[in-house]
């Protein structure tokens, strides 16, 4: 395995008596692609900053390939390159002679690749900088960090400004990064992006990060939802093991099921169920099931875990 790509213990930011980010333990593999879900304010761009060095931790530590963040960002950053969700750029050099002077900066860059990425992301570089929309700077950005194929890639919000095609390209280039054996650490409000890009998913809220694991993991953490139509009159759920909110029209009834299914089709067998649909919680649902509680009274997650 090695060393990881990203490892931060109690990694804590504090404003005054406020913690933008509170106690990240996190672990990051090299070549996981992994997204960092949460609202506005969670703590997703304090937690990159603080990978990046920028800021400096009220506590714990973060390091990114062994070297820590806040002591080592010049041997960090020859590691990774960042994608902010918005970017300063010079005005009044054009898209190439960008491109041009931050590989300068960066170090090694394919000039193949940078002008396959180019193509692929329809970007006029003979363009000035200040003539571009927000999502032609954006694919700058991307094209920039993209180009060098660093071992780390931290977006923060990467696609915010593209369009839909330009937002498969860039999961094209996410896609190829993974198979390269880069590591890609996103933050999204994109669900979608995250469920087709992602390895493992972070969850955060409030500065405190409330779930960690695989798509499939954290399915768990939510109900199937269940429609039962029966032939006869209609069974009571209510005492079935793991099922809840039951609710009955004539002869439908629609139910959440926590955990495993199988009491429940238990009793839909010996009961002459006509029409059984259930379907699994998207990541939307997911999320909301994990905005829509409230945090404990000492900040801490609800019933994480
Ligand atoms: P968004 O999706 O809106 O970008 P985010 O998850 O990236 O949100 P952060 O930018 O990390 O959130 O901010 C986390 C919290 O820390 C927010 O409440 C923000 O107001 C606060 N914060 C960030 N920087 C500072 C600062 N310099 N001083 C005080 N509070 C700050």
């Amino acid at each position: 395995m090695g060393v990881p790509a990203i490892q931060s213990v109690g990694l804590s930011k504090r404003y005054g008596d406020f913690y933008a980010l509170r106690g990240l333990d996190l672990e990051v593999a090299r070549g996981e692609v992994v997204g960092f879900l949460g609202p506005n304010g969670a703590g997703k761009t304090t937690t990159i900053r603080l990978l990046l060095g920028l800021i400096h931790p009220s506590a714990g530590t973060a390091e990114i390939f062994g070297l820590d963040c806040h002591r080592k960002p010049v041997e960090v950053h020859r590691h990774l390159a960042y994608v902010p969700g918005e970017a300063n750029l010079w005005p009044t050099l054009t898209g190439g002679e960008t491109l041009h002077l931050l590989g300068q900066v960066q170090g090694s860059v394919d000039p193949i690749y940078r002008d396959e990425l180019i193509q692929r992301f329809d970007l006029d570089a003979s363009k000035r900088v200040r003539t571009y929309s927000k999502g032609n700077r954006q694919k700058l950005i991307l094209i920039a960090a993209l180009m060098t194929r660093p071992d780390l890639l931290l977006l923060d919000e990467p696609t915010s400004g593209l369009d839909p095609l330009m937002e498969q390209a860039f999961r094209h280039c996410i896609h190829e990064a993974g198979e390269r054996g880069q590591t890609v650490f996103l933050s999204s409000h994109i669900l979608s992006e995250v469920e087709a890009l992602c390895d493992r998913v972070g969850i955060l809220r409030d500065g405190i990060l409330v779930d960690m694991g695989t798509l499939a993991e954290l399915r768990h953490l939510s109900s199937l939802t269940v429609e039962a139509t029966f032939d006869r009159s209609v069974p009571d759920l209510s005492r079935v093991p793991g099922v809840n909110s039951v609710e009955i029209e004539g002869r439908v009834v629609r139910c959440q099921v926590q955990g495993t299914v199988e009491p429940l089709l238990k009793v839909l067998a010996a009961s002459g169920v006509h029409e059984l649909l259930s379907h699994e919680p998207s990541l939307e649902e997911l999320f909301l099931a994990h905005y829509g509680r409230t945090s404990g009274s000492d900040g801490s997650p609800p019933d994480a875990g």
